[in-house]
């Protein structure tokens, strides 16, 4: 019998060699003829005297499946939205049935009454895991490039495929807790360590140390099929389950504030699974990853965290004809805080760099940070210190424009000072080819003024970073009035080279990233002026979802820097650009010294380490403060969301952001909106526009005119459309 994605070779031993190498695909991924094919294997397998055994493997160089196509899971949202039509009980039963495929599937394997080995040859994830764990033996090849994972809860789902019944039969309960509800990496050695896999082989030997393993007799059975098997980390109704249990519910708490439904999922499947035999415990877990792929958080944080993000990763917003640039050399103007950044993530991607300073001293200072940041990386044991060596070859600190002759692209983070960059694009400008691009990563000066100081302002464009540049995923790149598609698609290209996710902004103050993050402190600001309690303000964001609470935000980009935007906001556009309230709160902590971390107090105070951080008592005799009991911090929450969403509305009917998976997909990269809502936008299309309107009207009535809904969202409450509905001719297309 011949298949489509696998190729099946019996050996003189009878062991079947099942070789999983999908045509045209660069990775294995689960759909539903994979899923055909591989029941069709185990009943010729089992029908066939002459198998033996079967192994299981990937004919993929380096992974051997990425999991379960999500793409298929977001086609299941659309089959949802359908039978919902009929009646919610319609769509919990095709969904039902349909999550079944898999869980039974798997369970027919390791039924099947032939020993079946999986041999991991490279990255296996999520369905292709829990596929493995339904083999009787497992082999990994020993690789550091080699991951094992159970990441579904990080875009919203879970292990849904018998991963939470048999990782807890497998290894103790806390691990597989721990396991499942981070999605964290196991590299193979730590996988052996926690007995999720039986054997680390050298990867030459990896098919053979499989077939040993069914050559030395390996049982068809699994350990929870056997007469007398106990769990590894003991029963739920155990001294070691009493000890586990209600910390493991805090701690999930503390961790989601229980925002994500299939992190709780989780949890409610282990607990209950090892309660009862295994194939209801399979039965248990088909129930809850039903109810899970109902809730408008799996449905968004897939759609945001892993089409849309793959897709913009994909380089989505390329305009089309332009060919795919290589880079032989970038420059970086600038080798301060940020230049230093942008050298080592270009010089990491493998691409020679060019970092320029005013003078030598200056830019090695910029080539010590980089050479601190590669000391970080061999102390984590991700670098070799030749790797190093390697790296800071690629890296040439000079203060001579000369040595950017050649640069395919430059990329300039010199003082925020109009001036300075004036000078520094017109030296750069006069060595550089005509085909190369000037990028300059301004956080505030429009790019059309900036273009003004080049020759070619069609090669003009912003590439916006965020700090710090090694760890922060997003780039906004910003087009110009005159910028063309060729320097579009260059910055797109270097973006993907040094692999972070491109958005595209059109210019505006701001651009969108800071105008959201604006909004957030806003808010803040006007909750301690309210007399809020600044403790509740902070938890309340994190509540709500963010990761990082207003005020602390506030002290890691620095009070002073707010304090400078305010005022220059009020200088471009007239004082009633900005609430005056504002402006005497961060003066007044600037007045006390108190600039943020960098300063050692802001909002907080930083004593020595190891004491944490805490809030500044004197925040309490700023302002009369309300009594706690009386403050509602549900409303707090939806506060801070809506006043960002409703920025991120104001974005798209300006036009300056056209796509709303940049819209989400940025907000969740740059700074971390409630991941579970699927981002700004999406937030506002889960609960849909006119819920969100009337929201916002009430908040409006109550807060203030910065909850004022913009008419576009009156719009599409009025037609009940969504921003994906509406935008959604953008979608896959170029700016
Ligand atoms: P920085 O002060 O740390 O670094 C600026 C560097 O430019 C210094 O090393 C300085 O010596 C060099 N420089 C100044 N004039 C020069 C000249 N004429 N020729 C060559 N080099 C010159 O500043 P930074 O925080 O790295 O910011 C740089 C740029 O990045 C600014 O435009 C800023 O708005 C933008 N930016 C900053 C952040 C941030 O978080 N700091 C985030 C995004 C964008």
């Amino acid at each position: 019998m011949s298949y489509k994605n696998f190729s099946v070779e019996t050996d003189a031993d009878g062991i079947a060699l099942v070789t999983w190498d999908m045509p045209g695909k660069s990775m294995n991924v689960f759909t539903q003829e994979v899923m055909d094919e591989i029941d069709a294997i185990v009943d010729s397998t089992v029908a066939d005297a002459a198998v033996k055994g079967v192994v299981f493997t990937s004919g993929k160089k380096g992974s051997f499946s990425g999991g379960a196509d999500l793409t298929m899971i977001n086609s299941m949202f659309e089959l949802i939205a359908d039978a919902k039509v009929k009646s919610p009980e319609a769509a919990a039963k095709v969904v039902f049935d349909r999550v079944g495929r898999m869980t039974w599937l798997y369970r027919k394997i390791e039924t099947c009454g032939k020993p079946w080995v999986s041999a991991i040859n490279g990255v296996c994830m999520g369905g292709a895991l829990e596929l493995s764990l339904a083999c009787h033996g497992r082999v990994v090849a020993d690789d550091d490039k080699v991951k094992l994972a159970l990441p579904e809860v990080k875009v919203g789902i879970f292990p849904g495929a018998g991963g939470t019944q048999r990782v807890p039969r497998l290894i103790n309960t806390q691990d597989a807790l721990q396991m499942m509800t981070t999605g964290q990496n196991l590299s193979p050695k730590r996988a052996k360590a926690l007995g999720l896999v039986h054997e680390v082989a050298e990867p030459a030997r990896l098919i053979d140390a499989a077939k040993t393993m069914i050559k030395g007799g390996l049982k068809p059975v699994q350990p929870w099929d056997e007469k007398g098997y106990k769990l590894p980390g003991g029963p739920v109704y155990s001294a070691a389950g009493a000890n586990l249990w209600p910390p493991a519910i805090a701690i999930l708490r503390r961790e989601t504030f229980g925002n994500y439904p299939a992190a709780t999922a989780i949890l409610k499947c282990v607990y209950e699974g090892l309660l009862v035999p295994f194939e209801t415990g399979l039965r248990i877990e088909q129930r809850y990853f039903t109810e899970v792929l109902q809730t408008t958080e799996a449905r968004m944080m897939v759609r945001s965290l892993f089409v849309s993000l793959q897709e913009l990763n994909k380089g989505a917003r390329r305009p089309a004809g332009q060919a795919e640039s290589k880079f032989s050399k970038i420059g970086v103007l600038g080798a301060g805080f940020m230049g230093a950044g942008i050298a080592y993530v270009t010089a990491a991607a493998g691409i020679p760099v060019v970092l320029l300073d005013r003078d030598q001293e200056a830019a090695d200072k910029g080539k010590a940070t980089i050479a601190g940041l590669c000391d970080d990386e061999v102390k984590k044991g991700r670098m070799t210190a030749a790797g190093k060596e390697d790296f800071l070859a690629r890296v040439t600190a000079t203060p001579d424009y000369a040595a950017l002759a050649g640069c395919d692209m430059v990329v300039e983070a010199v003082f925020e000072d109009s001036a300075v960059k004036k000078g520094v694009t017109e030296k750069a400008e006069a060595v550089l080819g005509a085909d190369s691009v000037f990028a300059s990563n301004t956080s505030t000066i429009p790019i059309s003024s900036l273009a003004k100081n080049s020759v070619r302002p069609d090669r003009f464009i912003g590439i916006h970073f965020f700090s710090p540049v090694q760890k922060m995923m997003l780039v906004e790149i910003i087009l110009g009035k005159e910028t063309g598609d060729a320097a579009l698609a260059r910055a797109i290209d270097y973006v993907r080279a040094i692999k972070k996710t491109p958005i595209v902004v059109n210019d505006t103050r701001g651009f969108y990233v800071n105008r959201c993050v604006l909004q957030y402190m806003s808010e803040a600001y006007n909750m301690l002026i309210e007399g809020v309690p600044a403790a509740m303000i902070e938890n309340a964001a994190k509540m709500a979802g963010m990761p990082v609470g207003p005020l602390a935000l506030n002290d890691e980009t620095a009070v002073d820097l707010s304090q400078k935007i305010m005022k220059q906001t009020v200088k471009d556009l007239g004082p009633a650009a900005i609430d005056p309230r504002h402006i005497d709160l961060v003066d007044r902590l600037v007045e006390k010294g108190r600039l943020g971390r960098k300063a050692g107090k802001g909002f907080y105070d930083y004593p020595e380490k190891p004491a944490k951080k805490h809030l500044w008592p004197g925040l309490k005799d700023m302002y009369p403060q309300q009594d706690p009991d009386t403050v509602n911090v549900e409303t707090l929450k939806r506060r801070f969301l809506a006043t960002i969403a409703l920025e991120a509305a104001r974005v798209m009917e300006e036009g300056i952001v056209t796509d709303p998976r940049e819209a989400d997909v940025g907000s969740i990269l740059a700074f971390g909106f409630a991941p579970y809502t699927g981002g700004t936008l999406s937030y506002i299309d889960g609960m849909g526009a006119k819920a969100f309107v009337a929201m916002a009207a009430n908040l409006e009535k109550a807060y203030g005119a910065q909850f004022k809904a913009p008419k576009l969202l009156h719009d599409m409450a009025a037609r009940g459309e969504t921003f994906y509905q509406r935008f959604g001719a953008q979608v896959g297309k170029a700016a």
